[in-house]
Formats: C-alpha cells, structure tokens, sequence
C-alpha cells in the first residue's frame, strides 16, 4: 500500500498531525501498535489545557503551549468536544514558596500568557474556601477537557478527511531512504509504503529512529501515578490547584485535578523507571498521593479512591539530570523526510495542534502543498459530551455514569468507523460506562451482552485492551 505520508501513532499528537496533512492533496496512513486510539499517555494524563507558563521562555514547549491553549477553545469547539474554562491556582503554602511563585508569574508574563495575577489569601478563599494558601499564582487561561474525547475526536476528524488508520500494527521495521520508505508492521505483517515518514511514537520515538539509524535520541520513562476520588467530593473542588513546582522534579508536583464528570484526580508522582511499559500503581507511592493531596484540600481520605492509574512521561532527560528538555519537531539530517517528535511530554496534549501546524510547515518547507476543496474543518460525528446527558426513556446500561444502550451502540460504531479494534477500554474510554464507583463491576457484562445481541460480537473474543486480556475464559451454559 503506497502513501505520501505515515504518522507512526495515534496518540494525540499523530492524529492531530493527520487531520493537519488531510487538508492537501496527500494520501496519509496512521499505524498504531495498541487496538485503538488514546492507549498511550494521551489516555493517561491530567487533562488539563496549560496556559504556559511553567515552559522556559524561548522554548518551542512555551510557544506552543500559549498558542495551544488560547486556539483550545476553537479546536474543543471544531472537534465536538467539550473545553471547561475553570482557571487554575498555584498556591504557596509557606512563606519560602513565594519567591519561586513569583519567578513563575515572571517567566508567565515573559511567555505571554494572558490572565495571570499573583493573589493573597482573601482571593484565594474567595476562589475555593477549602484552600489554605499565604499566596497563590491564578491562570485564568488555564481549563480541563477530556483526553479521551479528544484524542478519539482527533482521529475521527482525520478518519472523515480519508486519513487511513491501521491499529493493532506495530511498526517493527523502515527500510528504503527519504521519499521511498518501506515500513514493515504487525503480525500478520503489512507493508506501507510512504515518502514522508513521521515519528509520533510517544515513548517509543527513540526505537522508532533507531530503525532508521537515527540513535541521537534516548527516552527515559519517568512515571506519573495518580488517583480518582469518588465523585461525591467533585463539589468541594472548583480549579484545578498545584503546589508551586519544584525545578528539579521534572514535573508539575502532585495537584488536584476537577474532572469534568465530577471526580476529583490527585497526581501525578514523579517515577523514573527502567520499563516503558511498566504502568503500575505502588502502595507506597499512592500514600504519598494522599498525603501531598491533604496540602491543598485537608479531608481527602484514602477510602475516597475508586481508582488509580498512571502515565509515562517519554523524557528526553535523565533521573541526574531532572527538569525538562524541550519537545524534538524536527527532519532529521540523517534520514530526509523523516520528521521526529520527541520528548512530547506535559503540556503535549495542548499543544497538539500547533506541534501538527509545525510538522505541516516542515513538509511545506520541501514540497508544495495543494489544498483540498472538500477538506471538512469540522467533525461531523456526535458531540462526545452527549455521553454524559443521556436521552430520556432509555435503557440504561452504566448506573453510575448514566450511560443509555444507545451511547454504548454509538461508541461501538465510533470505533469501528475508524478501523480500530473494539475493545471494553475503548467502550469505556468514549462513554465513561464502567468508570464509575463501581469501575464496571454492574455494567461490563451488560456491555458484552448487548454488544453481542445488537452487533454480532464474539464475548469469548472480546477483550479489555488486547489480545492478552480476554474478558472471558468459556462459557458455563451453552
Ligand atoms: C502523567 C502525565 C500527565 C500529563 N498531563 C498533561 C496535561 O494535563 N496537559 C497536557 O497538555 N499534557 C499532559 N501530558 C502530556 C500528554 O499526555 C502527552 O504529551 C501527549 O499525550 C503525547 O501524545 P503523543 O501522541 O505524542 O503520545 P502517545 O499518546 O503516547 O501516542 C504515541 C502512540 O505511538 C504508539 N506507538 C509506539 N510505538 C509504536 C510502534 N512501534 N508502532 C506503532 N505504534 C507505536 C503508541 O502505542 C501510542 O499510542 C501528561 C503526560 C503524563 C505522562
């Protein structure tokens, strides 16, 4: 199969960049090793749009990162998807906070991010009672959104734009050289051929490269765990609220976290691991959580836990090192038309569509780009927020999330119109169904059960997130 372009991933970032390219004339392949969208980081994270002002002045984090957040709105808007506007605080909570603090709000200002103001503690009272801070930093930028809706709105865009996505694919080997490059993935294997070849492996950018002789780059997985409170604490939490940062740490310190749904999140911890793929939860970590989470709002309560999860930040420094490096958008000069995307950690997720603007230019840089008249800007696909308001009268499948037969169809359908495999995540990631207090203990074989009476499916096939995590063994009644 020959394309002009192959995005390897689907996170964020790759399905931005393919909805990007889809308004020229060019054939575009997404290949993703996981069964569905949004598997990587950009389904593990905070989801908050970041204003900005925690990225070095004159770096290409803290550029993007303003562009992204003041264009989310339109972006939230274009996909269908919702953007909540809350503001954020970052709040000193001993006198030697301050200064840093106050650097912050500096490099804030440096970076142009509008709405920023140093507060005392009246203000901060006024923004939630249940804060106790001797001083605090407000972005009224700042907002949270949904990474899941997002990142599979993303690809839906890309999808109605003919963007070709293949998953379950895993890219094992890229053969040939600039404009003709021979990408071998999955097993079976297919073969794509492409001219431009973009690397959006998240964590795996490094061994992307390494296939085309590329070794300048090295990721270091740095873990980030959190945890999800019950959504009967949601009302006590109006902002998100972050201590002050601590430089070395190389991420934002453990902050809490208003979902949109009501939860409320506490994370992340700052983990540097030798596995990339080692997403577990510590007992020792998670106490920690609570601890540093009691800070910012004294009664949270480990018993309010109704799950925990965590991300990988793919960092381009080491544990010795700490802090941050700035993203990797570049062609590589060892392999034309090779773009790499590396060290695309916080705020990655806001910057998506800028980092996708940037990619286009580097192509642009090298050939002409002919529009296409019938490129939609929009999705036409349901608003994913519809999830969260089901139609009267209906069955109801998720208790917890109020989740209707009729969004569990739509998510099933949503999955498949963009080729990928479906799966309980992929279910729960569109619907919510299964996340609440329960985690699907009611609804997951409700789910099963209609999705094999209303679309066909195999229960003894079906599987929570891949081929090793089948939900069933057998059957115990013919
Ligand atoms: C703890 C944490 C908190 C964060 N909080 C925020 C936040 O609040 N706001 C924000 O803006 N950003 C946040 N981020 C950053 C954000 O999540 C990432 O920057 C963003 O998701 C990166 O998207 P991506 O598409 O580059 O990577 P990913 O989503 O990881 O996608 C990469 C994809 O490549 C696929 N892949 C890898 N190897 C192969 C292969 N060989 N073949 C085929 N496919 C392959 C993977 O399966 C994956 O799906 C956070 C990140 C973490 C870890």
């Amino acid at each position: 199969m020959r394309f002009d372009v192959a995005v390897i991933g689907a996170g964020a970032v790759g399905n931005a960049i393919a909805g990007k390219l889809a308004a020229y004339k060019l054939d575009i392949a997404v290949i993703e090793k996981e069964e569905d969208t949004a598997f990587g980081n950009s389904g593990r994270n905070s989801g908050v749009v970041h204003a900005g002002f925690n990225n070095k002045p004159g770096s290409l984090m803290a550029q993007l990162c303003v562009m992204g957040c003041q264009g989310f709105p339109k972006v939230a808007s274009d996909l269908g998807i919702e953007f909540r506007k809350t503001g954020k605080l970052v709040m000193a909570l001993r006198e030697e906070d301050i200064p840093p603090l106050v650097r912050l709000y500096e490099q804030g200002l440096a970076n142009g991010v509008q709405g920023l103001a140093i507060v005392g503690p009246r203000e901060i009272k006024e923004i939630n009672g249940n804060f106790n801070g001797v001083r605090g930093l407000w972005s009224e930028m700042t907002g949270v959104f949904d990474p899941f809706a997002y990142t599979a709105a993303l690809a839906e865009h890309a999808a109605e734009n003919g963007v070709r996505f293949f998953f379950g694919k895993q890219v094992t080997e890229i053969s040939g050289g600039a404009g003709d490059f021979r990408i071998k993935a999955g097993d079976p294997a297919i073969g794509i051929e492409a001219r431009w070849v973009i690397n959006s492996a998240g964590l795996y950018a490094d061994e992307i490269c390494r296939l085309v002789g590329i070794d300048d780059y090295v990721i270091h997985p740095c873990r980030g765990e959190y945890h999800i409170l019950d959504q009967k604490l949601g009302r006590h939490l109006n902002v998100p609220v972050y201590p002050v940062p601590n430089d070395r740490m190389g991420g934002l310190g453990v902050h809490l976290t208003p979902q949109l749904a009501g939860n409320i999140m506490i994370g992340p911890s700052a983990e540097y691991i030798g596995d990339k793929d080692d997403f577990a939860d510590e007992a020792a970590v998670m106490d920690q959580l609570i601890a540093e989470g009691r800070e910012l709002i004294p009664f949270i309560e480990k018993r309010h836990i109704i799950k925990s999860f965590s991300g990988i930040r793919p960092k381009l420094t080491s544990a010795k090192q700490g802090g941050f490096a700035d993203f990797v958008i570049e062609e590589s000069e060892k392999a034309g038309r090779f773009i790499v995307l590396a060290g695309i950690e916080s705020p990655g997720l806001t910057c998506a569509v800028p980092i996708a603007e940037k990619v286009k230019d580097i192509i642009a840089g090298k050939e002409a780009l002919i529009r296409r008249d019938d490129y939609r800007p929009k999705r036409s696909g349901p608003r994913s927020i519809d999830g969260l308001n089901p139609e009267k009268g209906c069955n109801i499948i998720c208790r917890c999330e109020k989740i209707s037969e009729r969004q569990i169809l739509d998510a099933f359908d949503r999955i498949v119109a963009i080729g990928a495999i479906p799966t309980m995540k992929g279910i729960r990631n569109r619907t919510r169904a299964g996340m609440g207090r329960c985690q699907g203990g009611f609804c997951a074989i409700r789910i099963v059960e209609l999705l094999e009476k209303k679309r066909g499916i195999d229960p003894l096939r079906f599987c929570w997130n891949g081929p090793e995590s089948m939900m069933f063994a057998g059957r115990t009644r013919p």
